[in-house]
């Protein structure tokens, strides 16, 4: 599976396009170029095309658009000092974007044409990689079912799709975020597709977030499906519980994959950097109670959430139907903002990529 590459012939003037770099939001301006690439079940993926950015023109009975069978994946390339630009990753993003797949009935994309559609997009792009640190060039792909047909059965055509976009910090990471425990909405229940980036998770997830807002809460906090006693994650990022400090050891506790929660890639590396940085880690299970009762008690003095758009946030104040509490002293997680730094550094070139986890792109 090649990828043909047709530059743009009608690229951003340069003036605005730095201007849009400089001052990029977070996903409001898109690139020259896209990646296109088509499957059919009967002749399988063709050669992808690397293209100017456009929209497409689909047919109102395009599957996508009645059973939401699509799958995204979210990753970046980073600025560093000397110029270059580099991935974190991408493989997991591939695997992960390949288990999407399956579960949502769409077929699997071959690892290295992800990857390499990601490194040409992004070399094809690169000065809209963002200068200052905690800025990236944010790639978006995607799958859908580009089959015209009503009924609903798998679709024997796909589209494969990659964007990408300029983002800023997309949370300020000194201001602590506060959540809303939801007990009336269900992220994922067992047997559902709630480890998968599938769309139509956050479809679902929306009148949650208007209801944590509703509660003057930034984001909200799920709950497993069953008991609705389990934590699972915030929002779209995983969650972090900080046991002990610094002074007296720490444990960076995380809920461990149910089946339930999207297997994060920050979450990973997080495990991976909280070890490297003499901190114990351990995966289990952790009930609202406890929570509260570890914040009560001293023994959680940090609770954090993180993802690849927002890297790192703190968790300050938590409310709930049982009334709500706050994280220590709702403003400061030191070993947060540590490990925040140094996940950072590996991404942006100044710290030691010990684990091979950073991809160059030229
Ligand atoms: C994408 C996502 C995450 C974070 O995954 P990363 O690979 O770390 O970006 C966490 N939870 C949900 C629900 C997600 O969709």
């Amino acid at each position: 599976m090649k990828l043909n590459i047709h530059p743009s012939q009608t690229p951003t003037p340069l003036a605005l396009r730095d201007e849009r770099v400089a001052n990029p939001g977070f996903g409001k301006y898109f690139t020259d170029h896209m990646v296109i690439a088509k499957w059919s079940g009967d002749t399988g993926w063709s050669d992808g095309d690397l293209q100017a950015y456009g929209p497409l023109v689909l047919d109102p009975a395009t599957l996508v658009f009645h059973y939401a069978q699509e799958i995204f994946e979210g990753m970046k390339a980073y600025r560093w000092s000397d110029g270059s630009v580099a991935l974190f990753r991408p493989y997991e993003n591939a695997k992960r974007f390949n288990k999407g797949a399956t579960r949502m009935a769409l077929p699997e994309i071959p690892e290295d044409f992800f990857v390499n559609s990601v490194e040409q997009l992004v070399s094809q792009d690169k000065a809209w990689v963002p200068h200052k640190s905690g800025e990236a060039l944010y790639i978006r792909p995607f799958m859908f079912a580009s089959e015209v047909a009503i009924g609903v059965r798998p679709s024997n055509e796909a589209i494969y799709c990659l964007i990408a976009t300029p983002v800023g910090a997309y949370f300020d990471p000194k201001k602590p975020v506060t959540v809303w425990i939801s007990t009336e909405y269900v992220r994922a229940a067992p047997g559902g597709t709630g480890e998968v980036k599938c769309g139509g998770n956050y479809a679902a997830s929306l009148m949650a977030q208007k209801a944590a807002a509703a509660q003057g809460c930034d984001q909200v906090v799920w709950l497993d499906a069953i008991e609705k006693k389990w934590i699972e994650e915030m929002g779209g990022m995983n969650l972090f519980f900080v046991k002990g400090d610094k002074e007296r050891g720490a444990t960076i506790f995380t809920p461990k994959l149910t089946g339930t929660l999207l297997p994060g890639i920050t979450r990973d590396s997080i495990l991976t950097v909280a070890k490297d940085l003499g901190y114990q880690v351990e995966e289990g299970m952790i009930s609202v109670d406890q929570w509260r009762e570890g914040v009560a008690s001293g023994e959680i003095s940090e609770v954090f959430a993180c993802g690849t758009a927002a890297v790192i946030s703190i968790v300050g104040g938590v409310k709930s139907e049982n009334g709500g509490w706050i994280n220590g002293d709702g403003q400061s997680a030191p070993i947060a903002m540590q490990i925040r730094e140094h996940l950072l550094g590996i991404q942006h070139g100044s710290v030691e990529d010990k684990h091979g986890w950073i991809v160059k792109v030229d």
